[in-house]
């Protein structure tokens, strides 16, 4: 029997449905992914929205965001490869697919385009509004200022990962040191400890009310006084 593909006329094989593997390629996909997607992106922290939740945009969560957006050809065995190039505005993702389809080894690459739509995050949107848990206060008789100031944001920069709030909302120059606001407690509680062993630094913490929560609980602002030696 004289095999052949309807749509090109060659012979060369294997056919898929009866046409040849370059043909069948162009009128069927392996996979289905939308041409185009568009992600949330924080514009000031860099985080993106994924399932409803502000992370990282690593190529792992990128990846994995993909994933949840591809649709399969009922492929007997498949396997994929990811490609991110990252541009300004977005990702261009390359999908390399490989498998068996119909017993025939197939493979395929497709693309797509994910935009970023930007907006703030909800924490770099409690930060631009003013929003801080606590207030360390930096003292010195020398002028350690910018050594001082340049360990605080890289202490605060190894916690943004897990913490978005990690980061200093205002400064203020003080006499003989810095008044600073920091965006959550945790973070500036985990700060002072680290200053205190970096600079030798004596701590003294204070609280004041602020208010009462709807469900009563008290709302407390913390203020450190660290005093370097
Ligand atoms: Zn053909
Ligand atoms: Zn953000």
């Amino acid at each position: 029997m004289n095999r052949f593909c309807p749509k090109c006329g060659t012979e060369q094989g294997p056919f898929v449905d009866g046409f040849c593997m370059k043909c069948f390629l162009e009128d069927n996909r392996l996979l289905i992914v939308p041409g185009r997607l568009e992600l949330r992106r924080c514009k000031r922290c860099g985080r993106v929205l994924i399932n409803r939740k502000w992370v990282s945009d690593s190529a792992d969560n990128i990846t994995s965001y993909i994933l949840g957006k591809i649709k399969w050809a009922d492929m007997e065995e498949k396997a994929l490869d990811i490609e991110l190039k990252r541009l300004q505005n977005g990702i261009r993702v390359f999908l390399n697919v490989s498998g068996r389809f119909k017993g025939v080894s197939l493979s395929a690459r497709y693309e797509t385009f994910i935009c970023y739509k930007n907006q703030l995050c909800n924490a770099c949107l409690k930060l631009s509004s003013g929003y801080h848990e606590a207030v360390v206060q930096i003292r010195h008789s020398g002028s350690l200022q910018s050594t001082v100031l340049s360990s605080v944001k890289k202490i605060l920069e190894s916690m943004q990962s897990k913490d978005p709030l990690a980061r200093i909302v205002k400064t203020f120059e003080r006499k003989n040191g810095l008044d600073m606001l920091i965006g959550s407690n945790k973070s500036a509680k985990l700060l002072v400890k680290e200053l205190k062993k970096r600079f030798n630094a004596s701590v003294k913490r204070t609280s004041s009310l602020i208010g009462v929560t709807k469900d009563g609980k008290r709302k407390v602002k913390y203020t450190y006084l660290v005093r370097l030696s």
